[in-house]
């Protein structure tokens, strides 16, 4: 093994029983026909059985794998890019056996135009990088091995107070507005982004903010504060329900679509300053804040070289205001390789965190988890070791 010490947990079971979501609108509109092209006979000669089901509206995979009796499949497949995996996970943390139900293994194969997830996953196994359709036949072979690992989850409050899952990302100014702004290039599968940053360069802007965190080093203080602080926070709005239906044993119906999961222990409420051990980041000016918990930001952008599928870890960039676009330019070429650590740029800044909160001070902008917009407002988040499972080896 080359990258990644996530622990093999198990192997699928045989005869293996796949549910394969595809989204014929992802990339190019092409992952139906590389399905077919690629994978299928693939899975057919593994022996896995596998079930297509084509989504035909936004959100349709996520009621899916919402009321789906679980015990049918023993893994989950998504061929798509990373916005239909945002849509299982969260699906699946909506089901009142949650518990249960977000341990079942998940599948990703590259059929979107942000394949980040696959590619981290490739990138995990020590291959040497590949994209496109060698990427989809890497990924199907993984389906065919079979080895599930466990992968880290991120809990991210929003204003609304609103808690949702993430497996990827939270971004805010350059990367998520790149991100939203590319959508429309999407026929041009990964070199979306790349357009999307040469546009976003020629109207550079500055995002003013207020961040801060919890290294991964602090965190035992951490600990001792909140032994004398007492309960672990459980925002109002979503854990506690969920901890009450858990106990009454009977769920009522307009609970069903509330999102449970574990409580988060290291934030407090986004009304309330953060703890006094957090480490509160002197700038207020930014171009970007980068939150990720996988090696890649995209197929051919290696954000984060030393992250692994579960190391409990957000990998927390930040870029500084005052930064040149060709300096900034120079960042996403050298992240192709995963370089840009190496530039010594003044500008950016590479922290590794447990939780984090934002707090943007413009009246408007885009935020984005996993490359999906959310609301816009004050963030926090905290990770979840090891809380789903991946086919991953
Ligand atoms: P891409 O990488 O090309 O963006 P994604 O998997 O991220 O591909 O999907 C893009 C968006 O399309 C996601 O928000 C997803 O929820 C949504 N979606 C999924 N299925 C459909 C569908 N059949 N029609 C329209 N949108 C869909
Ligand atoms: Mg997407």
């Amino acid at each position: 093994r080359h990258h990644g010490d996530g622990v093999l947990m198990q192997e699928l079971p045989r005869p293996c029983r796949m549910m394969v979501l595809v989204n014929p609108l992802s990339g190019k509109g092409q992952s139906y026909t590389l399905y077919n092209n690629h994978i299928q006979r693939m899975l057919n000669e593994a022996g896995i059985i596998h079930t297509l089901f084509v989504t035909e509206r936004q959100n349709h995979a996520r009621e899916m794998v919402r009321d789906t009796d679980l015990s049918q499949w023993d893994a989950l497949v998504i061929m798509s890019g990373d916005g239909l995996l945002y849509e299982v996970i969260n699906g699946l943390l909506e089901r009142p056996d949650w518990e249960s139900a977000i341990r079942t293994p998940l599948g990703i194969l590259p059929g979107g135009s942000g394949n980040a997830l696959a590619a981290s996953t490739h990138y995990y196994t020590g291959a040497s990088s590949v994209s496109n359709v060698e990427l989809l036949v890497s990924c199907g072979f993984l389906l065919c091995r079979g080895p599930v690992s466990r992968m880290d989850l991120v809990s991210i409050h929003l204003s609304s107070s609103t808690r949702l899952f993430s497996f990827l990302s939270l971004a805010w100014g350059f990367v998520a507005d790149v991100d939203i702004e590319s959508e429309k290039y999407r026929h041009l599968g990964a070199a979306r982004f790349t357009v999307g940053t040469l546009v976003r360069l020629a109207s550079l802007r500055i995002y003013k903010g207020k961040l801060s965190y919890l290294p991964v080093s602090r965190e035992q203080k951490n600990k001792d504060s909140w032994s004398q602080r007492g309960e672990p926070y459980r925002n109002p709005m979503v854990s506690t329900e969920s901890i009450n239906v858990q106990q009454l044993g009977n769920i009522p119906s307009q609970n069903s679509r509330s999102l449970h999961g574990p409580p988060d222990s290291l934030l407090v409420p986004l009304d309330q300053q953060p703890p006094a051990h957090w480490v509160e980041v002197p700038e207020k000016d930014f171009v970007l804040v980068l939150a990720m918990y996988q090696s890649h930001l995209a197929e051919d952008l290696l954000a984060a070289p030393d992250a692994t599928l579960d190391d409990g870890v957000i990998h927390l960039f930040y870029v500084r205001a005052g930064i040149s676009r060709f300096a900034l330019l120079r960042l996403f070429l050298a992240m192709e390789k995963g370089a840009h650590l190496a530039t010594n740029c003044q500008h950016l800044v590479y922290t590794k965190v447990r939780a984090l909160r934002l707090e943007p001070l413009s009246p408007q902008g885009i935020l984005t988890v996993d490359g999906e917009v959310v609301k816009y407002g004050p963030v926090q988040a905290e990770v979840h070791r090891g809380l789903s499972r991946l086919i991953s080896g």
